[in-house]
């Protein structure tokens, strides 16, 4: 339990930084995890301070585990046929996670809240869950369940006990809302590490791209490769995350919905680039329930991303898009490294 709490708060991505004129960071912990948020140039205190405060209130909104955000009073009154109140930034962003649910069927769903609670991945005590427990949690699992109404400002969920969790989403919201606060601040360099996304608004201050490492999975104070950013999201999902030990077994938190189960795809990580901050967040999650296979023919059908792909095999799959700027960093630590074509 302590391992795995002490794991998340040890930067997953290295930051080679630039060398910039006026700076200012904020760190702070929130989304149940640490982030810092690094602004150059005139006003950036002030740029990194409002945008701080948004992600802040963006956790206030969308966690499941602040009594009084809107998506607990969605869970709230699951099967009880209210409409619940959202505001449009919310039903946005739940338009958007039920549309993931489509794209790789049976790899990604919000409704999976009940399955996390069985493994006690909410709370402090995590164990694998009993047969029955599990399969009545699973059996909530559908997000055609989740209404929207966007015309009324309403969402509901259709049956007892069912739950939304944005945790796969939120982090890429985050991003994605905290740029825009800078960009409104006149901000045109700045790097947000927002917990395993890595969100780079313009260049450096000398014009150039940021650096960010992407960590091995088997030690995250190594990294694998390094990759170029700028006006981008990198980022990262993989079973070393969070997790317990049981029964001399591992299990981690991000659940495959078909399941119930630890994903097992035969990936350790997937780390997704996008200039769509949110995209990324959630395509990380997916594909790592994908697995190669299907990532690597989900990004042949798509032109708005690129993948670095940890095999469970120690093979580093990495798209043709990244290839300038790339480098390996990974043959001392036992991976090879592959250029993936169209
Ligand atoms: P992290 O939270 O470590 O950044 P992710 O972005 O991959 O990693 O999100 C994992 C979180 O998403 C879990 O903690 C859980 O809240 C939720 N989740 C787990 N499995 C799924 C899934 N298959 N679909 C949607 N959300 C999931
Ligand atoms: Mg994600």
């Amino acid at each position: 339990m302590k391992r795995a709490i002490a794991s998340l708060l040890i930067p997953v991505f290295f930051l080679l930084t630039g060398c910039g004129t006026a700076e200012a960071q904020e760190q702070f912990f929130t989304m149940d995890t640490v982030m810092s948020i690094t602004v150059y140039g005139k006003g950036a205190a002030e740029a990194a301070s409002a945008a701080r405060q948004e992600v802040e209130a963006l956790n206030a909104k969308l966690s499941r585990t602040e009594a009084d955000s809107l998506i607990s009073q969605l869970n709230a009154h699951a099967g009880d046929g209210t409409a619940v109140d959202m505001d449009g930034d919310t039903l946005e962003l739940l338009t958007f996670a039920k549309s993931v649910s489509q794209l790789l069927p049976g790899c990604f769903d919000i409704t999976i809240a009940p399955v996390m609670d069985a493994w006690g991945f909410t709370g402090e005590e995590r164990h694998v869950p009993d047969d029955d427990t599990l399969a009545a949690a699973m059996a909530l699992v559908d997000s055609d369940k989740l209404l929207i109404d966007e015309a009324a400002g309403t969402a509901r969920l259709e049956t007892a006990g069912m739950s939304v969790d944005l945790g796969a989403v939120a982090k890429g919201w985050a991003a994605a809302r905290a740029e825009a606060v800078l960009r409104e601040a006149g901000v045109t360099s700045a790097l947000l590490d927002l917990g395993r996304n890595i969100t780079a608004v313009g260049p450096k201050t000398d014009g150039t791209a940021w650096r960010v490492g992407v960590a091995d999975p088997e030690d995250d104070s190594q990294y694998l490769c390094i990759v170029s950013l700028e006006d981008q999201t990198a980022s990262t999902s993989g079973g070393y995350e969070r997790w317990f030990e049981e029964d001399g077994v591992r299990y981690h938190h991000i659940i495959d919905p078909k399941t119930g189960y630890p994903a097992d795809s035969g990936l350790k990580s997937v780390t997704v680039i996008s200039s769509n901050h949110l995209l990324a967040d959630a395509l990380s999650t997916t594909l790592f329930v994908a697995g190669p296979e299907a990532a690597l023919d989900f990004w042949r059908s798509r032109d708005d991303f690129e993948l670095v792909l940890c095999t469970d095999q120690g093979q580093l799959l990495v798209t043709e898009g990244l290839e300038a700027g790339f480098e390996f960093r990974g043959e001392e630590l036992g991976y090879d490294c592959q250029i993936v074509r169209r």
